[in-house]
């Protein structure tokens, strides 16, 4: 079975050196894409430094480094899809020349020789290339060529300079911004903008961004081609402060729940977000049917993502203790349930029968994404088909095995028109995969371990 990721990714350069911290902080803002290991890497008396491990930001990475002082890092936290969280798999990667930290799925890795992962196929594939006489723009050029897929990718050699690299497709969001004299790329502005800095754009699809010492000195656009964005970024994935090329991301989700609240009315006293990422989508269908919010879920401090763990049994351990319950809130009323999406059905299910238990009258379930039926390999870990709770029943079949009064989804027009742009991929959705190749998709779920 093969690992991928989906990650978050940050860089900083200086003309002078500063502490790493700006980099750890960085970091930690972008946990929630990935929790189960982290990484930095820098440069030391000019050799490259990394100190990765497994866990959260704080458990994974040596704070002691944070004091140290370096021109030119990158750092990355990661999500593993194999069940297996793996040291050697970590982020960033490095040969002693080239470093490399990335967010998504290269889909044709495979095709390149025998990786374990998509990511030491990047580093393999540009060293070799450096090795080899190109430099490295030249190496990233040539990469871009043939690697298809999600990537926003980092790499930095051992003179420290840096570049920023959004696929041509620009399915994986990646910002440029600026931190006092330091220039920051990240996943999401709003992790520059809470270490005080300020965004200075979002990198085109295709766009690469050399950055030396606090400088930019290479700006370019490889091989751009039709901008499929992951719309999961809007739905699920970024945090709600973030911005993806100009949409900001909260103002996409009230419309999801504002459309979801006129097109798929339900019969509720009270409107009840699956927190956290259903908040704004909840406070749409609220406003948009009148209907009053409640918070009737609280989140526990310690609760990781749900879906981000790695494996079942995992993910349900995970959910026993992810939501406290207002029973003043639930009891004896008609709730209308938003969820930002239903993937497996765990979260929903036990949800729904503690909600019974603490008293709700009947309960509706709303979902601000239409109905997840095909897995994703441009860097989001769906899982096979097999356990998509939507692959193989409708609306009605679902909700009798969630156990809810009724349930209905956003269609994908919809979906389309709340986040407010037609540059996206909808994939999981209707099973069109916006890739360059031609793929057996059978052959990719075993690649991918989805079977
Ligand atoms: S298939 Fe779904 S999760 Fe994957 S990139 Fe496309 S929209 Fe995002």
């Amino acid at each position: 079975m093969y690992l991928k990721e989906h990650c978050g990714v940050i860089a900083v350069s200086s003309a002078s050196p500063l502490p790493l911290k700006l980099t750890y902080e960085g970091l930690k803002l972008l946990q929630h894409r990935g929790e189960e290991s982290a990484g930095i890497s820098y440069l030391e008396a000019g050799k490259v430094k990394l100190n990765r491990g497994l866990g959260l930001v704080e458990e994974a990475i040596d704070k002691a480094i944070i004091l140290s002082y370096t021109t030119s890092s990158i750092g990355h936290v990661r999500y593993s899809t194999s069940g297996v969280s793996d040291i050697s798999e970590a982020q960033p990667m490095s040969d002693g020349y080239v470093t490399v930290a990335f967010n998504g799925t290269i889909t044709n890795f495979f095709k390149f020789g025998n990786y374990p992962t998509d990511t030491s196929f990047i580093l393999d594939f540009i060293s070799k290339e450096v090795k080899e006489g190109k430099t490295l723009i030249e190496a990233i050029r040539h990469f871009m060529e043939v690697a298809d897929g999600a990537y926003s990718l980092l790499v930095m050699d051992i003179k420290g300079d840096i570049y920023a690299v959004r696929d041509p497709q620009g399915f994986r969001p990646l910002v440029l911004g600026r931190v006092n004299n330091a220039i920051v790329v990240a996943s999401e502005d709003s992790a520059i903008r809470q270490l005080g800095g300020i965004k200075l754009k979002d990198l085109s699809p295709g766009e690469v961004i050399g950055i030396r010492e606090g400088n930019i000195f290479l700006n370019e656009i490889v091989n751009s081609s039709r901008k499929t964005t992951c719309a999961f970024e809007f739905i699920y994935f970024s945090r709600a402060d973030s911005s993806i090329d100009g949409n900001p991301v909260y103002i996409s989700r009230i419309r999801l729940g504002e459309i979801l609240a006129k097109k798929h009315p339900a019969p509720g006293e009270v409107v009840v977000p699956v927190p956290d990422s259903s908040r704004p989508i909840a406070l749409g269908f609220s406003r948009a049917s009148g209907i009053p919010l409640e918070e009737a879920l609280i989140r526990t401090i310690s609760s990781k993502r749900s879906f981000i763990m790695p494996t079942q049994e995992a993910r349900i351990e995970a959910l026993k203790e992810k939501f406290g319950i207002v029973e003043s809130a639930v009891k004896g009323k008609s709730l209308v349930l938003i969820d930002d999406s239903i993937v497996r059905g765990n979260t929903m299910r036990r949800l729904i029968s503690r909600l019974r238990s603490a008293g709700a009258k009947e309960i509706h379930v709303r979902v601000g994404s239409p109905m997840i039926k095909y897995p994703c390999y441009m860097g989001i870990d769906f899982p096979s088909a097999s356990e998509l709770i939507a692959r193989s029943k409708n609306e009605e079949k679902i909700s009798k095995e969630i156990g809810s009064d009724s349930l209905e989804f956003l269609t994908v027009d919809e979906m389309i028109s709340a986040i407010g742009t037609t540059s996206l991929c909808d994939a999981c959705f209707t099973g069109n995969y916006p890739l360059k190749g031609n793929y057996n998709f059978s052959s990719l779920d075993k690649i991918f371990g989805k079977v």
